[in-house]
């Protein structure tokens, strides 16, 4: 992929499709994503939405297609070397780690400086106003605390796109309305890309700039939020 990319596109998924044998999950998906815009998969159980999400991530292997990041395709690049996080919906957060070796784990394992570790944990710790909860285990949260605490760790790294597999699945109704705005309040204020899944149009509503309605693997409609549900 060397053809010059239009200015403001990150991500570029070219006719991607995965097979799991006789399901197609994901069939012929094609995608922009544009610099710093927070885009909602919004789809039923099963119409291919994780699996996008994962080919993304390098869980899962494209049967077809290419994934372009910032010109550079990353179709067969292993998870660890994509400058790309996945957020999971269980948080996957280590339990019998504190908040603040929960933030640090994957910049330790990057082999950063103790001081830089220390200075980026500290930022990621105001950035999700948690610094008063450093020394605490996860268990010793709340819902909305331990999803802080992983958005934090998964914005640690830096990465230049940030992926959100179901972000409000583990909380209950009336925290998720309320995590909604200050998850995005977040990541706004960090500036990175993200791409969220949900089968909550509302939240799809609430969180995102952009939507894309997926349905047996493929994407059927996109557009800005008002767009997407005005009745013609
Ligand atoms: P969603 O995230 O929208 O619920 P998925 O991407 O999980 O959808 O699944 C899309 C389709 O692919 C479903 O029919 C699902 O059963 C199938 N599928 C997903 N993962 C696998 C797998 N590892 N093996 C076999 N089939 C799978
Ligand atoms: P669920 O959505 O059912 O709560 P998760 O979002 O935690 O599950 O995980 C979705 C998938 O990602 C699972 O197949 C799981 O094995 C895998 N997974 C979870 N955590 C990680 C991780 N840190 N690295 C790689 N794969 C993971």
């Amino acid at each position: 992929g060397n053809a010059p990319e239009k200015k403001d596109v990150i991500l570029r998924i070219d006719n991607v499709s995965k097979r799991f044998d006789a399901t197609l999950a994901v069939d012929s998906v094609s995608l922009d994503i544009y610099k710093g815009e927070i885009f909602a998969l919004l789809g039923g159980s099963g119409s291919g939405k994780s699996t996008l999400l994962r080919m993304l991530a390098g869980f899962e292997k494209p049967t077809s297609g290419r994934i372009i990041l910032e010109g550079q395709d990353i179709t067969s690049l292993p998870p660890y070397e994509r400058p790309i996080n996945m957020m999971f919906q269980s948080y996957a957060l280590f339990p019998h780690m504190s908040v603040e070796k929960n933030i640090a784990f994957g910049l330790k394992q990057d082999g950063l400086p103790r001081a830089e570790i220390a200075d980026r944990v500290a930022e990621m710790l105001r950035l999700v106003h948690m610094s008063q909860y450093a020394r605490r285990k996860p268990h010793q949260l709340s819902g909305g605390q331990r999803q802080r605490v992983a958005l934090a760790r998964s914005l640690a790294k830096r990465p230049k796109m940030l992926l959100l597999d179901e972000p409000m699945g583990a909380l209950d109704k009336k925290l998720r309305t309320e995590m909604q705005l200050e998850v995005v309040d977040i990541l706004e204020n960090v500036g990175v890309t993200c791409m969220l899944v949900t089968h909550d149009q509302e939240e799809a509503m609430t969180m995102a700039n952009r939507i894309g309605i997926m349905d047996s693997g493929w994407i059927v409609q996109t557009g800005a939020p008002k767009d997407i549900y005005e009745t013609p």
